[in-house]
């Protein structure tokens, strides 16, 4: 269908309500249309390409274009593109992704449950969590805790379990029986760079919150802990390395279980195979979507661990629930393909040998930048904090919107950037080549520059 990017607008504009956007504003200035991928790059309706170091949402690891994922999913639609795993039926597609998924999962984890999504598969964890603790004889363990500016999707009970102040403040959230503590984030309590010791010494503090958390809400009421790895949508929040271990030794002393959300973070994100690696936790439950795929088809679900899975089958009987698309065989057809892409092209340590490290060498490179208050990377993920004053650490007001401001700059010259609030982030996909570092290293210096030129010209410094 070829149409002007004016006429494409206005029929946006008039239909289709977009996620997480002020519908009038955008129909009056009218959505970017994004038409094509390839590699690292997107092209939009005037032709324009543009580095996406977002890879879409966090999900296009293997990069736009791979061939292997469409023949997958063509082949699959031929030979059976649906059919349900509800009535003691399978088929060949879920059950190889399942065997496959075992395989790269931490040990200790055999068996998985499907959705269509991170959200769906949070949703999972909260029944399923609450009925093992059923199964145990102890049904009083009903409180899950999560963390405030963590994310674990946009259901009830996902947006219930993250800790978003303004979703919460729509369509009465959180449901009930979920709790939150603080986040791991060293900038939001500290104006200075803070030494390795203090870095540490904060992780084991933030831990600490969880443990006064249970104390408070009685240990035998709570079921589980909840966390990203690494946080994404929240800004790309990089836990000090004391952090993990030690929520992880609070949930063994009170017996809790710990779910590790792995929706950004899984499949090489991080370096591993999935970020709890990274970061020394053992968790109980792992849920997974996005990068299974690469985002070509939805698909998302619970890794089970061992303790879980062993009391749901043996002692749980009927678990009353599931979805219409657990086990899609396309999705799962894809994600087969899609794996096997990562392991041929041995990403995860390339990620985690040479291009991980190379993005940090380019991120401590741009942390001289006169904006940048503080460069982070984990793997590949990056984030930039945009600061008023780099010398004192000093933040913009957010009546500037300085990230938003950023993100024009980044959009009009060809990267794709995303903004949360004076925090620039970035995952590009997991092909990215060091080269291809480089030239995106240069954009965003190119768009800090723009981005300060517009800062002195309105007096926002
Ligand atoms: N968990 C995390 C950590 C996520 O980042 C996201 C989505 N960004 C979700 C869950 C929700 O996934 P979905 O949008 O596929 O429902």
């Amino acid at each position: 269908m070829t149409r002007t990017t004016r006429e494409w607008q206005a029929a946006d504009a008039a239909h289709f309500l977009h996620p997480f956007t002020d519908f009038q504003a955008l129909a009056a200035k009218g959505s970017r249309i994004i038409t094509r991928g390839e590699g690292i790059h997107i092209w939009d309706s005037e032709g324009q390409q543009i580095l996406d170091a977002m890879s879409g949402l966090w999900c296009v690891n293997v990069g736009y274009g791979q061939q292997a994922l469409v023949d997958a999913a063509t082949e699959q639609m031929r030979t059976l593109p649906f059919y349900n795993s509800f009535f003691q039926t399978a088929h060949p597609a879920a059950i190889a992704l399942a065997e496959t998924l075992a395989e790269l999962a931490p040990p200790g984890f055999q068996h998985v449950f499907y959705g269509s999504s991170g959200s769906e598969s949070n949703d999972t964890v909260v029944r399923m969590v609450r009925r093992y603790w059923d199964i145990q004889g102890q049904p009083q363990r009903q409180i899950l805790i999560g963390r405030h500016n963590g994310y674990h999707g946009s259901t009830m009970a996902g947006a219930s379990l993250g800790g978003m102040a303004a979703m919460h403040a729509q369509g009465g959230l959180p449901i009930p029986g979920i709790a939150h503590i603080g986040q791991p984030h060293w900038h939001e309590h500290h104006r200075t760079p803070g030494t390795p010791e203090e870095r540490a010494a904060f992780g084991l503090e933030a831990a600490g919150w969880l443990e006064a958390k249970i104390q408070e809400l009685g240990p035998e009421n709570v079921a589980a802990f909840i966390g990203e790895p690494v946080q994404g949508a929240g800004g790309v929040i990089i836990p000090p390395a004391t952090y993990w271990p030690e929520i992880q030794r609070i949930c063994d002393r009170h017996g809790i279980l710990l779910v590790s959300d792995e929706v950004i973070c899984g499949f090489g994100r991080t370096g591993q195979w999935f970020g709890c690696q990274t970061f020394g936790a053992k968790p109980d439950l792992i849920t997974f979507a996005k990068g299974v795929t690469s985002g070509y088809v939805p698909l998302g679900g619970v890794l089970v661990g061992e303790r879980v899975a062993r009391a749901l089958i043996e002692r749980g009987g009927e678990f009353e629930h599931g979805y219409t698309y657990s086990g899609h065989p396309v999705a799962c057809a894809v994600a087969l393909a899609n794996l096997r892409l990562i392991r041929e092209r041995d990403l995860v340590r390339q990620v985690r040998e040479d291009t991980g490290p190379y993005l940090a060498q380019a991120y401590a490179a741009l942390a001289d930048h006169p904006l940048v208050g503080h460069a982070e990377t984990c793997g590949l993920m990056g984030a930039l904090w945009l600061v008023r004053d780099k010398a004192t650490l000093q933040p913009f007001g957010p009546e500037v919107g300085i990230g938003m401001a950023c993100r024009a700059h980044c959009f009009g010259n060809g990267l794709i950037m995303r903004a949360v609030g004076d925090r620039m982030i970035i995952a590009p996909p997991l092909i990215i080549t060091r080269a291809q570092i480089d030239e995106l290293a240069a954009r965003i210096r190119r768009c800090l520059d723009l981005t300060l030129e517009q800062a002195q010209r309105s007096g926002w410094l």
